[in-house]
């Protein structure tokens, strides 16, 4: 067999399916969020407007974060200079991984190279090595976790989305003495809705079954001190691990959970994806920890980033662009095609100055093409009004059904 012939095939597949990803060059600039300047494919560049990074609340560029990166860069080097184990552990990684603990108000907190890495690592090694646990999985759970139940062999029961009377069912099918585990999500990426987490757990509780919550889109951002929607719900005490990211509304880049003492050393101890990887740069782990205490602090960006929201809600409302209604702040526009979705997306870019990736099938089911917008609180009322206006010429143009207000 011809391996890299197999692998074209396979890459043409992409391309005929209209699912070949092409990313967007950009070069991201302190003092101009959300302002970008995007490369074109001749090398040519040109200012954009972002409205579709994770980097929610901009603290990618606060000052706060920049200066203690830049100040622990100069004093710590660049890199941590070993994994965790040999030589890697920083005094700065011990600093994150106590505000982690405190932000989430658990024994402790470990972190990982990415959110990714601690949903694989953490899932993959609870699952694994409790004898016996069954795993219920959220039906709509990020690919890090499935990978993490897939790597772990477990036995694994998918409830239906945010359905507790269905996630009851399943249990009360399974041996009362298996132990459990109920993997979920607080805030869904693309469509934006929010689990019910008392709920969940009151069901959890019921059959003895731990839980594990994903809050990566929602630690920052939810919540008085921005420990998330379990924080704003007062119910963290019901979770027994809240994982979480430091690359979306944080700014940086890493991942994280928290939870019982013994829980989380027994991860540290037996978890490869943790043990046998270079510890994050020192610097990394003291800008994220900036961020943390700063929005544990000011509620400001979080009041503002509700507000704009809100506008760029009734915005699209007023301009009849169809989106998903949500509580949360990831406004999904609805094109419902996936050629459609692409040549807007390219249009945005090229006429209009405005950047928004188009999101497709495998991400989202076919049909429910959407471009998934999300606002910051550095949007102005002009960015605003530029991207109604420019859904609204692009709407007339592809014949898009108009939402009715
Ligand atoms: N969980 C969820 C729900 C996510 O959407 C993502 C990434 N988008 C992750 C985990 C992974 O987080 P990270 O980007 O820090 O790897």
């Amino acid at each position: 067999m011809d391996i890299l012939k197999t692998m074209e095939t396979a890459l043409s597949e992409l391309h005929e399916a209209g699912n070949y990803r092409v990313f967007a060059e950009l070069e991201r600039h302190c003092n101009d969020f959300p302002k970008a300047t995007f490369y074109d494919d001749a090398g040519e560049t040109r200012d954009v407007t972002v409205w579709c990074s994770n980097d929610y609340l901009g603290m990618g560029q606060n000052p706060v974060v920049t200066g203690r990166m830049t100040e622990i860069i100069q004093k710590c080097g660049a890199g941590a200079g070993g994994t965790r184990n040999i030589s890697g552990t920083n005094h700065y990684h011990v600093m994150l991984e106590r505000e982690l603990a405190d932000l989430h108000d658990k024994e402790a907190a470990l972190i990982f190279t990415s959110g990714y890495v601690s949903n694989w690592a953490a899932l993959g090694t609870l699952l694994s090595k409790i004898p016996g646990i069954i795993v219920y999985s959220d039906a709509l759970n990020h690919a890090s976790m499935i990978e993490g139940i897939r790597h772990s062999r477990c036995t694994k029961r998918l409830f239906r989305h945010n359905d507790p009377e269905h996630l009851a069912e399943l249990m009360a099918a399974d041996d009362p003495n298996a132990p459990k585990l109920v993997a979920f999500e607080s805030v869904y990426s693309m469509d934006g809705d929010i689990a019910p987490i008392e709920a969940i757990c009151d069901v959890a509780d019921r059959f003895g079954a731990i839980t594990y919550l994903d809050e990566v889109h929602a630690v920052g951002m939810y919540g008085p001190r921005g420990g998330g929607v379990a924080e704003r719900e007062g119910l963290m005490d019901r979770l027994t691990v809240i994982e979480g990211t430091l690359g979306k509304a944080f700014g940086v880049m890493g991942g994280y959970i928290t939870g019982p003492e013994v829980l989380v050393d027994f991860v540290r101890s037996f978890a490869s994806g943790f043990i046998f990887t270079t510890a994050l740069p020192p610097a990394l782990a003291a800008g994220a920890t900036a961020s943390i205490r700063y929005l544990k602090e000011s509620s400001a960006e979080r009041d503002a980033h509700k507000a704009n929201v809100a506008k760029v809600r009734a915005a699209l409302n007023a301009r009849g662009i169809p989106h998903m209604e949500n509580p949360s702040h990831i406004v999904p526009v609805m094109v419902g095609n996936a050629s459609k979705c692409k040549w807007i997306s390219d249009v945005l870019m090229t006429d209009f100055g405005i950047y928004v990736q188009p999101i497709n099938y495998p991400t989202v089911p076919v049909g429910t093409e959407r471009l998934r917008i999300t606002p910051t609180p550095l949007h102005t009322e002009a960015d605003i009004r530029h991207l109604s206006g420019a859904l609204c010429s692009l709407w007339s143009q592809c014949a898009l059904a108009r939402a009715v207000a």
